[in-house]
């Protein structure tokens, strides 16, 4: 099946947003936000919290629908009713909170709900030896050395969990994939396996929409920038547009960080303080 998701890399983009936008009642969560999502790119979704990312990501994934603009799917103007059609159409979503089942052989957790059976009818059973071996494979695929396929999934690191969730996802079809904020509860190091499994995914020819609100996990990964402040767009940037710096700054905070230090600066020049705030907006 993972042949499947080799895809192409055609100039059209799988996914494409125009000006979309919800509003829950009189609230707005999600205003004017333009961008795209190519296979074999990375779309990175910054922003701080309350910003709107996990409404766009609903929208994307079919959990809510847009209430402004428009969504393509292949070129195609529509509206995701449901996650299950999101999936159908090959958007699949992995969540930060990993519905994962922690006592559970990884083979199982990667299998879970799709199990593969040898026989027919009522004689039918697992095929645990063909879903241990394709779950070793598929890992490996994606670069992970997994010593037992029985070992339960609570026992592998938070960064290798993610890492099982996006290769099933890979290995049952999915043409993008959406990694909701993956690096958020990981250390640096972790942080690292993960980043290195986007690069992996977009190698291999997948469109991944990465949310995250560091900028220094998105620039090393990402094509596409669409920063978010407060539900709106501030803009959608390819990465020969902007660099390292321009990210950090532009995200949530860094302007009102530069005018607080200059402030600081004025009142307080030369305190540990001023110095520390100074830093902020250098970093
Ligand atoms: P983020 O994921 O970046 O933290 P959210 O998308 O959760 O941001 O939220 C964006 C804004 O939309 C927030 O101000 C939030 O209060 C509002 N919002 C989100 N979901 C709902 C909802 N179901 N009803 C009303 N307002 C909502």
């Amino acid at each position: 099946m993972s042949d499947e998701t080799q895809q192409t890399r055609s100039d059209e983009p799988v996914i494409e947003v125009r000006d979309i936008g919800k509003r829950y009642g009189n609230i707005i969560a999600l205003s004017d936000v333009s961008t795209s999502v190519r296979a074999g790119a990375v779309t990175c979704v910054l922003g701080d919290n309350g910003a709107g990312k996990s409404t766009f990501i609903k929208i994307l994934a079919g959990a809510h629908q847009h209430t402004d603009g428009t969504l393509l799917v292949d070129g195609e103007e529509t509206t995701l009713s449901s996650p299950r059609e999101a999936l159908d159409r090959g958007i699949a979503t992995v969540y930060q909170d990993l519905a994962v089942v922690p006592l559970m052989p990884v083979w199982r957790n990667f299998f879970l709900g799709s199990e593969v059976r040898k026989g027919f009818g009522p004689t039918s059973r697992l095929d645990i030896a063909a879903m241990k071996r394709t779950t070793k494979e598929e890992l490996a695929a994606m670069g992970i050395d997994l010593r037992d396929a029985d070992q339960p999934i609570g026992t592998l690191s938070g960064g290798e969990r993610q890492c099982v969730a996006i290769a099933r996802a890979v290995y049952f079809g999915a043409r993008v994939l959406i990694l909701d904020e993956p690096t958020a509860a990981l250390g640096v190091k972790q942080s690292g396996v993960v980043l290195k499994y986007i690069a992996k995914a977009r190698e291999r020819g997948l469109g991944v929409v990465f949310i995250t609100h560091n900028p220094h996990h998105a620039f090393p990964v990402g094509d596409r920038f669409v920063i978010l402040r407060r539900g709106r767009s501030i803009g959608d940037f390819s990465k020969t547009d902007l660099s390292m710096d321009d990210l950090t700054s532009m995200m949530a905070g860094g302007a009102e960080l530069e005018s607080l230090a200059a402030e600081l600066e004025k009142t307080m020049a030369g305190t540990a303080l001023a110095e520390e705030m100074k830093a902020k907006v250098k970093q």
